[in-house]
């Protein structure tokens, strides 16, 4: 039996006799841990995996317990709407959507802004609902509401401590379990490319605006059922839990837990429920005074395990106990994903025409035009500066032409974002290497296959995305193969070569089934065997039909490559043709061999 199965075996069984050896006082320290490690979840997920940092989580949480105890308790509900009341299961889930509703709204106002905003932002709207709960009369001001049912489920009434436990413990495991699956899964790396990888993934067609509203509102549905079996077991709200300072510290125990980490959630929680329980105890007969001693404390933790364990403690338990991850197994026997057949050989693929783009008074494209054929290797060559780059983007719909217009395969690209034109089917990789250092070879390729498959966050979360999965993870392992990778697929992408991630970048771009790869200098900074390496590998792409453009620095490198070239300087065509009629241009030989270049 695999390690990592037993060790989670014997944690399982250990959490089940809890309740019958511990004295209730521990069970319900464990409840609180149980319920704290749900919102904490929640913030691994959001701004340990996906950077986006939240002090407002305690607002959900309250919003799933004011949501039940109101509904629950209330005398005088409209005969329309009795219904609601009538069962903790049904407020459970009129509070999740709810909170859905909330959170896509707060999300859609909130998630766009960046750096210290958003943060600001979660505060404002956290105070904002914690002083709703405080002073709305019919939710019983500041002394909350009271009589609070218990949860029976199938008959059996949770109103203990050691019973009510096993539905918090189910609920976070359950949690636990789903995000795990999100995370491995196509809309998981999608999620785990949101902490910088933006520009990266939304060039491989994700739609990131989508994936930070996904982990915002799953974050907040944890918080919502945390609440929920709160006010349940508690039996009363009142609005003190669910104040900012309580959203700090669900932040708090993410970080200290291991914010990337969803075990880490549960240590975090752990950890600062029982320390805060301990120092609350012995702090004041230390200092023989009575006063909030342990949120100093705290203060000191936090900047000590910022500054020793950035990555929290989740990573260094993990070291202690021999638990090792499992290794994704391609399975050979998968569907292949079908594939877009390619324009035929000499077919027009892209064109600019006449493209103009001016910064200001700086003419950085000057009336290019320039072709691509299908199954051809195009090179656009100039010394530096001469606006390669910027062509690049026009390109490739990154910037439109302030006049011209390109087309890829009879349709403009301008007004098209990264996404569509990657659907449409030009795929690039970038000047300075993107990639998501901690994650696999495998894993970042198949980032590239995802537009070419479908599965959302439910099926990925109950793991009925299996056999999509397979495909994907079948076309990624083919493209690594296919570039020459194979022995460095489960290694971290971070660990390879500059020439190696190079190469990773073009697998991914090949992932995503393109008929024209777009490289911006893949040979800047590669020794010279890795440059024959990559010659090799380009070769070997337009042998199978495919078209590429390559911006080049290094004429060099593109002579004994490419079929065509196209020469630049100050912004403006200056010679076109085959390598050979170039290398004897008179122009070209002044640009290149004539200048500082
Ligand atoms: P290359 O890739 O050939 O080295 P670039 O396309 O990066 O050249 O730059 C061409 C010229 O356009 C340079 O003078 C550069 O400073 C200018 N340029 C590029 N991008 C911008 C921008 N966003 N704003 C202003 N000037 C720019
Ligand atoms: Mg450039």
């Amino acid at each position: 039996m695999r390690t990592d199965r037993l060790v989670l075996g014997a944690f399982l069984a250990l959490l089940l006799v809890v309740p019958a050896v511990l004295s209730p006082f521990y069970v319900t320290l464990l409840n609180y841990i149980g319920l704290y490690a749900m919102v904490a979840l929640g913030l691994v997920l959001l701004t340990g995996v996906g950077g986006l940092t939240s002090f407002g989580q305690a607002a959900f949480v309250g919003l799933g317990a004011y949501t039940t105890a109101a509904l629950t308790t209330a005398q005088d509900l409209p005969g329309w709407l009795a219904w609601a009341g009538s069962s903790p299961w049904l407020t459970l889930v009129i509070g999740l959507v709810l909170t859905a509703t909330v959170a896509v709204v707060l999300g859609s106002l909130t998630l766009k802004l960046s750096g210290h905003f958003l943060p600001l932002g979660t505060i404002a709207w956290g105070i904002s609902l914690y002083f709703l709960f405080g002073t709305m009369e019919s939710l019983g001001g500041h002394t909350g509401i009271t009589g609070v049912p218990p949860i029976s489920l199938f008959g059996w009434v949770l109103d203990e401590g050691g019973e009510i436990y096993y539905l918090i413990w189910a609920f976070l495991l359950l949690a636990v379990f789903t995000t795990q699956n999100l995370l491995d899964s196509r809309e998981g790396r999608a999620i785990r490319a949101l902490k910088g990888g933006m520009v990266m993934a939304e060039a491989m067609g994700v739609n990131t605006a989508r994936s930070r509203m996904i982990i915002f509102v799953i974050a907040a549905l944890h918080a919502c059922a945390s609440g929920w079996l709160y006010a349940h077991m508690q039996r009363f709200v009142n609005p003190t839990p669910f104040g900012l300072h309580i959203g700090i510290e669900y932040l708090f125990m993410a970080v200290v837990g291991g914010a990337g980490h969803v075990w880490g959630a549960l240590v975090g929680a752990g950890l600062i429920t029982v320390l805060k329980q301990w120092l609350q105890d012995l702090l004041p007969k230390l200092f023989g005074a009575s006063g909030n001693f342990e949120v100093i404390v705290f203060g000191l933790m936090m900047v000590l395990v910022l500054q020793r364990a950035r990555d929290g403690l989740w990573p260094i338990l993990k070291r202690l106990v021999p638990v090792r991850g499992v290794q994704k197994t391609i399975d050979p026997n998968a569907e292949t994903l079908p594939r877009r057949t390619l324009p035929k050989a000499g077919e027009l693929i892209l064109e600019a025409k006449d493209v103009t783009r001016k910064f200001g008074g700086l003419v950085a494209n000057n009336n290019m035009s320039l072709t691509v054929r299908a199954g051809e290797i195009l090179a656009l060559i100039g010394p530096n500066g001469a606006g390669k780059s910027t062509m690049f983007n026009q390109i490739s719909g990154v910037d439109t032409p302030t006049s011209g217009e390109v087309r890829f395969l009879g349709k403009p690209v301008a007004g098209h974002d990264s996404r569509e034109i990657a659907r449409m089917g030009m795929s690039r990789t970038f000047q300075h290497v993107k990639l998501l250092p901690t994650m696999t070879v495998l894993e970042n390729v198949a980032i590239g296959a995802h537009l070419r498959s479908h599965k959302g966050v439910l099926s990925s979360a109950w793991r009925l995305d299996r056999d999509e999965e397979a495909r994907l993870l079948k076309e990624a392992a083919w493209q690594i193969e296919r570039v020459g990778l194979k022995e460095h697929m489960y290694e971290e992408a971070g660990s390879l070569a500059l020439g190696q991630q190079r190469i990773l970048e073009i697998a991914r771009a090949l992932c995503s089934d393109p008929c024209l790869l777009l490289l911006d200098e893949p040979a800047a900074g590669l020794r010279f065997k890795e440059k024959e390496a990559l010659g090799e590998l380009l070769r070997k792409l337009r042998s199978e039909g495919m078209a590429t453009l390559i911006v080049e620095h290094d004429m060099d490198f593109v002579m004994g490559l490419v079929d065509r070239i196209v020469v630049m300087e100050f912004g403006q065509k200056i010679a076109e043709g085959l390598p050979d009629e170039i290398q004897r241009n008179p122009a070209v030989l002044e640009a290149y061999l004539g200048g500082v270049d």
